[in-house]
């Protein structure tokens, strides 16, 4: 999960917020698209999130991605419109994501993992992208495995793993990804283990040029540094 700091409200996004909170906030949300006021919310979005998934951290473009209320806007009306609790998530054009990449409903995830999607978590123990260092909380095993960072509190472990299962983060589909990316990682430092400048300059590098997966890369590029 990337730690998200928003930033200014986008213009259009703050004259909204000046109206009456929506009775109906899905008819609002919609119309608020009408008038362009998502796309700038995306465009502003987008590079504050390195173009990465605020939840499983996979690229933005890979499977499509839409504008996310962290926590749901038919449950909390008066968030509908808050800009700390929009975020960017994969996936879109779910109709297609079966053709396209064998994603069934039930392998979807983040934004639209069945749980997230039918509000089915509990807003207390969901773990949201705008908490201080929520990115330090996950840990990720070498096998692609995604678990609770190591002295984790009781309390903290609840949380993760219930905000994993509403994600659905532990997916095959995601293990998978960052396992491979794990292994290559591994690889591209077993050769340059013993050049210490060199192996910092290649991290560093590789941070910027593949953020995909960022923090799965940064605790384990930490070994090595
Ligand atoms: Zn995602």
């Amino acid at each position: 999960m990337l730690e998200l700091i928003h930033g200014d409200v986008p213009y259009k996004l703050k004259k909204r917020q000046e109206k009456e909170t929506p009775i109906k906030p899905k008819k609002a949300w919609t119309s608020f698209g009408r008038g362009n006021g998502k796309t700038e919310i995306r465009d502003n979005l987008y590079p504050l999130q390195k173009g990465l998934c605020v939840y499983c951290e996979e690229q933005l473009d890979k499977y499509g991605f839409h504008i996310e209320h962290i926590l749901s806007k038919d449950k909390n009306h008066r968030l509908t419109f808050e800009y700390t609790n929009l975020s960017l998530s994969c996936m879109k054009k779910l109709d297609e994501l079966e053709k396209n990449y064998g994603i069934t409903k039930e392998s979807r995830s983040c934004g639209h993992s069945i749980l997230k999607s039918e509000n089915q978590y509990i807003e207390i123990l969901f773990i949201k992208p705008t908490e201080k260092k929520c990115n330090l909380l996950f840990s990720y095993i070498s096998n692609g495995k995604i678990t609770y960072s190591i002295n984790s509190s009781d309390f903290n472990k609840l949380r993760i793993n219930h905000t994993i299962k509403v994600l659905n983060l532990d997916c095959r589909r995601l293990e998978r990804d960052r396992r491979e990316i794990l292994e290559e990682i591994y690889k591209a430092v077993k050769d340059l283990q013993y050049n210490k400048e060199a192996l910092n300059d290649f991290i560093t590098l590789e941070l910027d040029r593949k953020p995909s997966f960022i923090s799965a890369r940064e605790e384990h590029y930490k070994i090595f540094q």
